[in-house]
């Protein structure tokens, strides 16, 4: 079964890696799969995030790492995926995932929406928080991989 994960990824964050280390212990593949969403304005361009995602994901072989526009169950179908695998953190997480899982449900039968509960330790962390943090150059080595911990310090060093 191939599931396909798909997000922003605005940078990746140990709390995703977490999702993706134990997804791929479930499916006979996982598609990280980085939405190019035109609403919101990314700190990293989709090719950044798509390198960073590949650099710190490149020890698992059953992982693979893509990009697309448009619905995500017509990219699942698209890659003949049965699932797709999102984290749950806190309850403010569940009210719009559990909607999206619908949404998609009513787009398509097939496809299930599978979900993973954070680790304990990630269940606060977000890429908005890592940016925050990083912005006024404090420690977030232990929250994001560390060449997104590199290239978060070098964009933070040259826009000030
Ligand atoms: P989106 O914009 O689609 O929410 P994100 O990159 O923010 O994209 O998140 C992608 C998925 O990863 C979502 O299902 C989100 O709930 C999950 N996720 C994000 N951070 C964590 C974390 N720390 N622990 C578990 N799941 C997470």
């Amino acid at each position: 079964m191939i599931a396909i994960y798909p997000g922003s990824f605005d940078p990746i964050t140990l709390g995703h890696l977490d999702i993706i280390e134990r997804g791929q212990k479930l499916f006979d593949c996982v598609i990280v799969a980085v939405l190019c969403n035109t609403n919101k304005k990314p700190l990293f361009s989709v090719e950044k995030r798509l390198e960073q995602i590949r650099q710190c994901t490149q020890h698992l072989t059953n992982v693979k790492v893509d990009s697309f526009t448009g619905l995500t169950v017509d990219y699942a179908k698209l890659h003949k995926a049965g699932v797709l695998l999102r984290g749950l953190r806190v309850l403010s997480d569940f009210e719009k995932e559990l909607q999206m899982a619908h949404t998609n449900k009513t787009l398509s039968g097939k496809i299930e929406t599978v979900f993973l509960a954070t680790t304990t330790e990630y269940s606060f962390l977000s890429s908005s928080t890592v940016k925050e943090i990083a912005q006024f150059g404090g420690e977030i080595s232990h929250l994001v991989p560390k060449n997104v911990a590199k290239d978060l310090c070098l964009y933070y060093s040259k826009s000030h």
